[in-house]
């Protein structure tokens, strides 16, 4: 019996990869552009000697953050982040295979972010109008997660770590991307975007820890313990989303977002007019944009 399950497992598998296969290519750079908006641009990254599970070309990630966005346009009533999209209408996954191996960015601990930062931005990936989400096939030691979050910790790159594991808790590999309802991975992918964007910022009202909330254990950017379950956007208007405080960033009005607010609001500290370099540790090296 468990072999006819592994079977039909293995077709299922595969007949879902030839498919999806047919669909996407494999890119190693960032696609010619189909918007100068600000937005979200997708990175697949291996670490050396890293397996790699072709999360981009399966359509595994593109469909992962369809179901993510969903959600978020859900909880707006209709505003989703804006995707670096191809001509035809996919996502614009770029494929990376970085120099160093996993053990020695796991060995950066609680600053592997910043080294993976660094490392995409020398790599070519740092336009003045985008931030990028990386699905990294390594491992951090304390978290699955991690974001910029401007302006105490400017940055253009938020990271998902598929591989962590902790020596008292369950690895992140429990987790799987769903196709329907979002899950960990979908919802992760959602609460370090808006960590890179600048939320929440410290001006919302009491509630605010940190770049996280304390009011609602099912708030999206709740950082206590983020267990599975349904998540809401700023349940009570009170944070990060529709909050009404004058002078505070607002969600509603990111220009990361479509349709966006007008005027639209970048991240804190944000060098619109400059061409920024980003190396991690909240540092970056801008030059005036030319042409
Ligand atoms: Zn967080």
């Amino acid at each position: 019996m468990r072999l006819i399950w592994l079977t039909l497992i293995l077709l299922l598998v595969a007949s879902d990869g030839l498919r999806a296969e047919e669909l996407l290519q494999r890119a190693y750079e960032d696609r010619a552009d189909t918007s100068t908006d600000a937005q979200v641009h997708v990175i697949y990254a291996l670490p050396a000697g890293a397996y790699d599970r072709r999360l981009d070309v399966l359509g595994i990630i593109e469909r992962s953050l369809g179901v993510a966005n969903s959600w978020l346009a859900e909880a707006t009533g209709g505003q989703r982040l804006r995707y670096d999209r191809t001509a035809d209408g996919h996502l614009d996954i770029s494929f990376l295979q970085l120099a160093r191996d996993a053990e020695t960015y796991r060995g950066f601990g609680g600053h592997i972010r910043d080294e993976i930062e660094k490392d995409i931005n020398a790599a070519g990936f740092n336009h003045p109008r985008k931030i990028y989400l990386v699905y990294f096939e390594g491992k951090n030691k304390r978290t699955c997660a991690s974001g910029a979050w401007p302006p105490s910790l400017p940055g253009n790159a938020a990271v998902l770590f598929l591989l962590t594991t902790f020596s008292k808790a369950p690895p992140c590999t429990r987790y799987w991307f769903t196709w329907e309802e979002p899950g960990w991975w979908e919802n992760s992918a959602v609460h370090e975007l808006l960590h890179t964007l600048g939320f929440a910022a410290r001006c919302g009202q009491a509630g605010v820890e940190g770049s996280h909330v304390l009011d609602d254990s099912k708030d999206l950017l709740y950082g206590r313990s983020r267990k599975r379950g349904e998540r809401f956007l700023d349940v009570d208007h009170g944070q990060y989303y529709r909050h009404g405080i004058e002078g505070c960033p607002d969600l509603a009005n990111s220009a990361f977002l479509e349709p966006s607010s007008s005027p639209a609001e970048l991240p804190p500290g944000w060098v619109p007019d400059k061409h920024c370099i980003y190396s991690g540790y909240g540092k970056r090296t801008c030059r005036d944009i030319t042409g």
